[in-house]
């Protein structure tokens, strides 16, 4: 006795060519939590305004500042005098 071969669904079920717009998910802001849409016509996604976004990128930049300032300078010279 054969098991029953499994029917694969034909290709042609996959999305139509003109999928119909879809409304733009609604996310938060990551800077202040604000619910922005996340749209491609948004410019400031995922922030919900160019203030949100120029205040994580301060964020980060005083971040990576503070890091670089910890790592200690390449001393090429050498104390042994060889
Ligand atoms: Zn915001």
């Amino acid at each position: 006795m054969a098991a029953p071969a499994t029917t694969d669904p034909p290709l042609s079920m996959s999305l139509p060519p003109s999928t119909p717009p879809r409304p733009a998910p609604v996310v938060e802001c990551p800077a202040c939590g604000e619910a922005t849409r996340f749209a491609p016509d948004n410019t400031w996604r995922p922030f919900c305004s160019q203030r949100c976004k120029l205040q994580d990128l301060g964020a980060w930049a005083n971040e990576g500042y503070r890091v670089a300032a910890i790592e200690p300078p390449d001393d090429t010279l050498d104390p042994s005098g060889r």
